[in-house]
């Protein structure tokens, strides 16, 4: 029989492109999503591709009552992994208690459900936030965390600790902590992608989103970073590869090859780009220019960051197979579609608040 996980957030960004690898990996996938910061629609994409309907609960997890009642329907859940939160980095610092209430309340709730209903496998999206700014790059995931760096990041580490505390409480438990670096592109059949609801703060959209119009220009902010072109440097990683990587940590922990119950692994391609390259790698990828300016430096930016991620391949068996080119022209041919946004993605016709 299938083994059944519970996807959390799985009409995100990440976890529809997780249900997707999981479905081609073997597993039968339910989601929960309220659907605050994405839209149900994205359910049609992972059908086309997979030819599966999934079921999505339309739950807020803050809710502890609505949160249980998934795991009493379905009691052979076989791993949770726990995707949803908010992640603007901005709107955290106007809105700190909006993410520690969210975010925090909601990684509760799903905990008391795994340990009432025993479910011992959980994957939790960590990020390379938890480093804060790093004095030494690339990081590894013993690499000392310094100061959050907003509230946001402050939710990653405060999950973090209370995962590794459950997992001391409570010896059957095994999660991994998957450390995100910087998640781009879109499935190569552009079906599902990256759909922000409001103006977008990561690079990939903000690229592909001045190329289409959406955006006047593309504003890089300081050039005057200790790098070598002054500009900040992150670490692009596909988003199938990063999916990909959620199928094989449940495998290790359900296969029981763990040797600690809690473990954490970074997942970023290893290569510092800088945004100039990146931007330089759009429009040598794609034949189309991008009207960008440098702006100021922007308050809370990390000045530089990229993975070292020997440890998620030794342990996971786990390689990134996508280049910074099927990054930028998988994006690209994503903002392409949703150009007139197709009717089943159209965000405000499913917008709660
Ligand atoms: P996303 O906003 O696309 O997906 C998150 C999903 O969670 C949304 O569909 C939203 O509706 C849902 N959600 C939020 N709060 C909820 C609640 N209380 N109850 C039910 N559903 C709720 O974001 P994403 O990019 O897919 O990110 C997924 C996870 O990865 C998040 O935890 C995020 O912090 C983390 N992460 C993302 C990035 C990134 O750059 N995208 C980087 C590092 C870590």
């Amino acid at each position: 029989m299938k083994k059944l996980v519970l996807v959390t957030g799985g009409t995100g960004y990440i976890g529809s492109h997780t249900i997707v690898d999981l479905i081609e990996n073997g597993y039968d996938v339910i989601s929960a999503d309220n659907n605050s910061r994405s839209t149900p629609g994205m359910l049609e994409g992972i059908e086309q591709i997979t030819g599966k309907k999934i079921k999505n609960y339309k739950v807020d997890l803050c809710n502890f009552d609505e949160t249980r009642a998934i795991f009493e329907e379905n009691d052979e859940i076989a791993g949770v992994i726990h995707f949803a939160a908010y992640k603007a980095v901005g709107e955290s610092v106007e809105k700190p208690l909006l993410y520690f209430h969210n975010n925090l309340t909601s990684l509760v709730n799903v905990m008391r459900c795994m340990e009432e209903f025993k479910v011992k496998n959980f994957v939790f999206s960590s990020s390379c936030t938890v480093y804060g700014n790093p004095d030494q790059i690339p990081v590894t995931e013993e690499t000392p965390k310094k100061e959050a760096a907003s509230p946001y990041g402050l939710t990653k580490q405060m999950g973090e600790q209370m995962i590794e505390a459950l997992t001391v409480a409570n010896v059957e438990v095994n999660a991994v902590l998957l450390r995100y670096f910087n998640p781009a592109g879109a499935h190569p059949t552009a079906l599902i992608g990256e759909l922000p609801i409001d103006k977008p703060q990561n690079l990939a959209p903000v690229i592909t989103q001045t190329a289409i119009g959406k955006l006047n220009e593309l504003v890089v902010f300081g050039d005057d970073y200790p790098t070598p072109d002054g500009s900040c440097i992150r670490d692009l990683i596909h988003i199938c590869d990063l999916a990909h990587a959620h199928t094989l940590a449940l495998n290790y922990i359900i296969e029981k090859k763990n040797k600690t119950n809690c473990i954490a692994y970074n997942i970023g391609s290893g290569n510092g780009i800088s945004v100039f390259e990146a931007i330089k790698a759009f429009e040598e990828n794609t034949g189309v220019k991008l009207n960008y300016r440098v702006g100021k430096r922007r308050a809370g930016d990390v000045v530089a960051i990229y993975a070292n991620n020997e440890k998620a391949r030794k342990d996971l068996g786990w390689e990134p197979k996508y280049t910074i080119k099927d990054i930028m022209t998988s994006a690209w041919k994503w903002e392409q579609y949703i150009k007139d946004l197709p009717t089943h993605l159209d965000l405000r016709a499913f917008r709660l608040n």
